[in-house]
């Protein structure tokens, strides 16, 4: 079992475009972000174990929008937290580009729970990454109003939490994670109990900040219709254990909004990711 946070490498090009490629991924290009190499995962109690994740082969490149895409209970939240060194017990291996000199993170969740403190107020949520990184009020909090600003919560700066509806803590959630400026933003379904309206307009949001700083995101689903939306290429996985069992590209325009896609190949490949999940989605129900 390995112990060890993801190491995070930096390295020349060289040396990335000589990786190896497993046979199923899509044709994306571009230098190797995060490399996973026969990552498994058993959960083991004094009563009982849980193979959530088995060889799980993967390569997200830099800049990619790489939506993984499973059943409930697959383990999707199980790699992404391997990813975030919140899970540090797994077999396999994952490495990480880093060119990061400034001590900054190079990892950052955004989780459905939102993830904030109830205790204090939009603005020092959202500074709160750079506050712990050692950066100067005045700093933070000009980072901090410009994200709010960028997702529609500038004038809620002072306000509490429970002052707030879900869809604006997510946005706080998001305002944050683009703040504290990772390198990777990792977001376990973030929009998964949001009211349908509330999502697309949040889908359209996320994109908007990810085309202008151009973040590596992993983003966690089980909605074909937002991995499509959201994604430059998404993993299909497999039912419990989870594994990759095909990665395919997203192909279509951007920038992207559900209007804007092109309805044919939408329907095309929601019905091919489909009928690459549906026989996933039958057995996760049995296991
Ligand atoms: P997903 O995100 O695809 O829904 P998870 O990664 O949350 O899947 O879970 C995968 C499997 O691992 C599930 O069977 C779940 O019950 C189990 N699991 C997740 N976390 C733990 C844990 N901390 N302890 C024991 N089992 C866990």
């Amino acid at each position: 079992m390995n112990r060890e946070p993801p190491k995070a490498f930096n390295e020349p090009d060289s040396k990335a475009t000589a990786m190896a490629e497993t046979s199923y991924e899509a044709s994306a290009t571009g230098s190797p972000c995060i490399r996973a190499r026969g990552v498994g995962k058993t959960y083991s109690s004094r009563s009982s174990e849980v193979e959530a994740l088995t060889d799980v082969d993967l390569t997200v490149y830099d800049q990619e929008f790489f939506c993984l895409l499973g059943p409930s209970g697959c383990g999707k939240s199980t790699f992404l937290r391997i990813l975030s060194g919140l899970v540090s017990e797994y077999s396999g291996e994952i490495e990480i580009s880093s060119a990061r000199a400034d001590g900054g993170s190079v990892t950052n969740m955004v989780f459905q729970e939102y993830g904030i403190f109830p205790w204090k107020t939009v603005l020092n949520n959202v500074a709160f990454g750079l506050k712990m990184d050692g950066v100067r009020k005045q700093r933070r909090h000009e980072r901090a109003r410009s994200y709010l600003e960028k997702v529609g919560l500038a004038e809620f700066a002072d306000a509490y939490p429970h002052q707030l509806s879900g869809g604006m803590k997510q946005r706080v959630a998001i305002a944050r994670a683009f703040t504290n400026d990772p390198e990777v933003l990792l977001m376990d379904e973030p929009f998964g109990v949001l009211d349908a309206q509330t999502k697309r307009n949040l889908q359209t949001e996320l994109l908007s900040l990810w085309s202008e700083t151009k973040k590596t995101v992993v983003y966690v689903t089980h909605d074909i219709e937002e991995a499509i939306t959201l994604g430059d290429r998404l993993a299909v996985m497999t039912a419990r254990p989870g594994g990759v069992k095909e990665v395919l590209d997203v192909d279509l325009p951007r920038p992207r909004t559900r209007g804007s896609i092109p309805t044919d190949e939408f329907t095309t490949l929601r019905e091919r990711v489909w009928e690459l999940l549906s026989d996933e989605v039958q057995q996760s129900v049995t296991r």
